[in-house]
């Protein structure tokens, strides 16, 4: 007899749930790929955990999920016998909307999006458990983590504005999700998912590659016996309903583009499709097989530190860690998927893999085939027939992301900067990559111009602009705050040096308009001499030295850094963190 608890919802996670038990969306069946993927990360880390802890009292032997029917109440529950919940997490992971991914998501539903833009969102962002309030009115969660002797039992329906929470004494471990679902509705997208051929059809569309069982008692009908004494029974026996084939052992070319997209969604969480698919398989000295994707949009935790997922450590089909650092440089943190490993122990630990020769060797193939896609989505780009949008949308979404490897990744420094695209002066529009603005290059120049700051307005307006716009120079815009960073260390792309507009003596000039101007600047020097002198000792607190420029065309004078300095961007993000 403990006592029912009645907790309140966040009014995000309450605004969440109504927009669920409202929804319009049209793929309602992704409730089941959720809960079914829940499960299965639940087996996974119960697996693990037995594996590490040698005294957690658990059976391990027929790990699983199951879906059980209850046509008459309409109950539909899907259980595992996975690593479970205790109290606190379930207030944690379920009560509340934790997940950061989310968060962007809860200000855009603050900010009281239309219906149809909260259906997008939906679609976007993806709300793991709270999808099953689009088809349940109710929803019960029972749970006993492994290792603990009291379970845990979460409740709560549609229109309420809070939960239940109560101890059991007695359940059993892993976790069973029970929802009371809404009547049928066709005009709703809202199918019967007490009929068993729908749950087998939604099994085998999302979560036919889940390495766990996922069964169902089903009737069948047998005959027993022959001839005259032939009778009819109907028998009921567990199915399995997926295949279980871990996707990345099979060959591409019979593996379907949905199974992909699903394998997708269920490694990565997200719910829109990948924008690229990246199968690798390799023989020989160190086994692996991989099966990495290029997302199609950026999660909004990108820049945070809380950011994990990333690539998942397999060792033979078995699941060791999510978020494999060792496998993937920060820089490509974006990049989701699996590396299944053929020569690792199973114990393998964190430590023990940022030792691992097997592991840096696989871990700088990744990297290479990784930044060789970028390569073919950019050629792809060019060519003729090829897809435009696929490397800008790439670009757009992780090109920030990807220039932090010219500050790490000495060795891949060069094809970074083949596969990056930049701002310029040369268009407003479209942005260039860097071969392209050393084929725009006038004769008698060998510089790549740029120049940082805050904003492209910001460099419009820059005096030191001037004289190149008047010579047609064309100077790269870069606004990113990660640009900042490597124009410091990357000094050259094919033998051409980058060189700042902001910074030291520029020299615009081509040897003939050098010998002409030399003239005329040693007449300036004579005829402003006597001024130059004067503003010197002026301004000697403040500047090193006074001299002529041929830089400006239209202002008078501008301030200019030496070349060792910093960058006016610089020198305002030290002085802005206070050093
Ligand atoms: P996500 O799976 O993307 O983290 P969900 O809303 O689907 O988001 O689930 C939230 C969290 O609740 C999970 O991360 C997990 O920690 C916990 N959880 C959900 N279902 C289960 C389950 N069947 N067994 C154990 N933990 C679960
Ligand atoms: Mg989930």
């Amino acid at each position: 007899t403990d006592h029912v608890e009645q907790l309140e919802f966040q009014a995000e996670t309450h605004q969440l749930l109504e927009l669920m038990i409202h929804s319009v969306y049209s793929n309602k069946d992704t409730f089941l790929r959720e809960l079914i993927s829940n499960a299965s990360d639940a087996l996974d880390k119960l697996r693990l955990e037995s594996f590490r802890d040698k005294d957690l009292e658990v059976d391990t032997s027929d790990l699983h999920i199951e879906l059980a029917v209850d046509t008459e109440n309409r109950i539909l529950t899907v259980r595992d016998n996975g690593i479970g919940m205790s109290r606190d997490e379930v207030i944690d992971l379920i009560g509340t909307l934790a997940k950061s991914g989310t968060a962007e998501l809860r200000k855009q539903l603050l900010d009281g999006k239309s219906d149809a833009a909260a259906e997008e969102l939906i679609g976007q962002f993806g709300i793991g458990f709270y999808s099953t309030f689009m088809v349940a009115d109710q929803v019960t969660l029972t749970t006993r983590r492994a290792g603990e002797a009291t379970a845990t039992r979460w409740e709560s329906s549609a229109g309420s504005s809070g939960y239940t929470i109560e101890t059991l004494q007695d359940a059993p471990q892993g976790t069973s999700v029970s929802l009371r679902l809404k009547p049928a509705d066709p005009e709703d997208h809202l199918f019967d998912y007490t009929q068993e051929w729908k749950l087998r059809e939604i099994v085998k569309k999302y979560s036919d590659f889940i390495a766990w069982p996922v069964r169902m008692q089903v009737e069948r009908t047998v005959t027993e016996g022959t001839g005259e004494d032939a009778e009819e029974k109907t028998i009921i026996e567990d199915q399995t309903l997926n295949s279980q084939k871990a996707l990345w052992t099979r060959p591409r070319s019979e593996v379907s583009e949905d199974e992909y997209k699903e394998f997708y969604k269920h490694v990565s969480h997200a719910w829109d499709d990948p924008l690229e698919i990246i199968p690798m398989k390799a023989e020989g000295t160190f086994e692996y097989q991989a099966l990495l994707f290029l997302p199609s949009s950026a999660p909004f935790d990108l820049f945070t530190r809380e950011h994990k997922r990333g690539v998942q450590l397999y060792v033979r089909r078995v699941f060791i860690m999510d978020n494999c650092e060792e496998l993937m440089p920060e820089y490509l943190r974006f990049v989701k998927g699996v590396v299944d490993a053929q020569d690792l122990s199973l114990n393998v630990s964190r430590e023990i893999l940022q030792q691992d020769r097997q592991i840096q060797m696989i871990r700088k193939r990744l990297v290479r085939k990784v930044l060789s896609t970028i390569k073919d989505l950019q050629n792809a780009g060019r060519a003729e027939d090829g897809d435009k949008t696929k490397y800008q949308t790439f670009w757009a979404e992780f090109g920030r992301v990807l220039k932090e490897g010219l500050l790490s990744d000495f060795d891949n420094r060069e094809t970074i900067l083949q596969v990056s695209s930049f701002a310029s002066t040369h268009s407003t529009e479209e942005l260039t990559t860097l071969a392209e603005y050393l084929e725009r290059l006038p004769e008698g120049h060998d510089k790549i111009y740029y120049m940082t700051g805050e904003s492209r307005q910001q460099i419009e307006n820059s005096p030191h602009l001037e004289a190149f716009r008047a010579k047609g120079l064309e100077v790269l815009v870069l606004t990113d705050p990660v640009d900042e960073m490597w124009v410091g260390s990357v000094t050259e792309f094919e033998g051409k040096q980058f060189q700042s507009i902001a910074k030291g003596e520029v020299d615009l000039e081509t040897e003939e308009e050098k010998k002409s101007s030399e003239q005329l600047r040693e007449q300036q020097e004579k005829d402003f001499g006597d001024v130059l002198k004067w503003l010197q000792q002026a301004l000697d607190e403040s500047v090193k030295e006074v001299r002529l420029s041929s830089r400006l065309t239209t202002s008078p004078a501008c301030v200019v850094g030496d070349v060792f300095d910093f960058t006016p961007q610089l020198e305002r993000m030290y002085r802005a963190s206070g050093q």
